[in-house]
């Protein structure tokens, strides 16, 4: 079969799909379908757990049998997703019969469909057929797919979000996400956080933010230092709330990153409330916390098994005697399990001593980990006891993340 395939999108929804075989190839066919709103019928004796949950989810319908011709009453498409090439045979002839397109798993030529590689953006789906070579199409697909995290809108369309819209910049065309940028090692970002700085007007950027994230933006792009504003911390905060919601009304897409995950100490939450006080659409998009991150790039486990079925995590910025403290730190001196101390250093000698004297071992473990996932990280190994002379001694600064309990050894050949 030499002539090239006829591209086409299916429109599924509701539309019946029978999926031949429960195994590894319908648990990465199924998801897409669904998606596609299509109705689903999977046959197949058993199943993956993974479609399993989907069945018991209501999402799918299963005939728990082998295959009988009477399933593809009512099929628009057949996929064929099983291993034993005659049985795969039989339910494509069945389906020739009856002029149904069947996508074959086991058989590319013997297939009358093909499935391309996928990437979607918003609308926008592109699908790659590599001419019978999948890796190929894949390859393409991943160039293409990288191409149009740049060049696209969230909503599909070409070009920046302000500048497609069509709109003249009205109250509604701007918006705000607060993003998580991960620890420090610009990899660490999510797909997600990653795609929308490639799409924003304004970027208001934390001090903990990795540099490498604010030098890939386009020139264009008008990059707010936060943590340059003058005024005392809350006049800051305000001042930084002012500029998110002002730009956005003008009309401009404002990615707010923040260090780690948004709503860890990260003061989100109140830049979330005054966007929507505001009126200014505002989505979060999650970050890996440093609070989980920096341990594990120290090599701590924060939960081991037979070890800490439990990791606590609390700031360290108010002394313990703080009249202005929330943290009970007589009860936290109690647990067995991880305590994550961030913003801590300043107040270690008066936190651990805290710990201790309400009965918190000195002997436990403890560690510090400062600019945890760059290339300046330093990790100290101590104990509750020792850990705030040794961190002075070391001359370890913040940003530092301090981690007390029996994980700090766990991996510890
Ligand atoms: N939202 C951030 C935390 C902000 S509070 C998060 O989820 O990670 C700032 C504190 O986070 C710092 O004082 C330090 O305790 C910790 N921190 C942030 N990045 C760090 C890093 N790369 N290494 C060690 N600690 C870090």
């Amino acid at each position: 079969m030499t002539s090239n395939p006829y591209p086409l999108g299916l429109r599924l929804h509701g539309r019946r799909v029978v999926v031949v075989g429960g195994g590894a190839v319908a648990t990465r066919r199924v998801p897409a379908l669904l998606d596609a709103g299509a109705d689903v019928l999977l046959v197949a004796p058993e199943l993956t757990p993974a479609l399993r949950a989907r069945v018991d989810a209501g999402r799918l319908h299963w005939v728990s049998r082998r295959f009988v011709p009477e399933d593809l009453d009512g099929a628009w498409l057949v996929q064929v997703a099983v291993d034993d090439p005659i049985a795969a045979a039989s339910v494509s002839a069945v389906a020739a019969e009856r002029r149904i397109f069947c996508v074959r798993a086991d058989d590319r030529t013997a297939a009358t469909a093909w499935t391309p590689a996928v990437t979607r953006h918003g609308p926008v789906t592109v699908a790659v057929l590599g001419g019978g070579d999948p890796r190929r199409a894949m390859t393409v697909r991943d160039a293409i797919r990288d191409l149009l995290a740049v060049r696209l809108a969230p909503d599909g369309t070409a070009g920046r979000p302000d500048a497609s819209t069509g709109t003249t910049g009205g109250e509604q065309a701007g918006r705000v996400s607060l993003v998580g940028a991960g620890p420090g090692d610009p990899e660490l970002i999510t797909v997600k956080g990653w795609r929308l700085l490639t799409e924003a007007d304004v970027v208001v950027a934390d001090r903990l933010v990795p540099g490498l994230l604010l030098d890939e933006l386009r020139p264009d792009v008008e990059l707010v230092d936060a943590s340059k504003i003058p005024y005392g911390p809350s006049r800051a905060q305000e001042e930084i709330n002012q500029i998110l919601v002002d730009r956005a009304l003008a009309g401009a897409f404002v990615v707010r990153l923040k260090g780690g995950d948004p709503y860890v100490f990260g003061r989100g939450g109140e830049e979330l409330l005054a966007c929507a006080a505001a009126g200014v659409p505002v989505t979060v998009v999650p970050g890996v916390t440093s609070s989980i991150a920096a341990p594990a790039a120290a090599g701590i486990p924060v939960t081991h098994r037979g070890v800490a079925h439990e990791f606590t995590v609390v700031s360290g910025h108010l002394a313990p005697d703080a009249p202005a403290s929330l943290v009970r730190w007589d009860a936290l001196a109690g647990l067995h399990g991880t305590l994550v101390i961030l913003m801590g250093l300043k107040n270690l000698a008066a936190i651990t001593a805290t710990l201790i004297a309400h009965g918190r071992s000195p002997q436990t473990p403890a560690a510090v980990v400062q600019e945890a996932t760059t290339g300046t990280q330093r990790v100290l190994r101590s104990t509750l006891g020792a850990v705030a002379a040794e961190t002075l001694a070391a001359d370890l600064r913040p940003p530092a993340v301090v981690v007390v309990g029996d994980v700090v050894g766990a991996l510890d050949g």
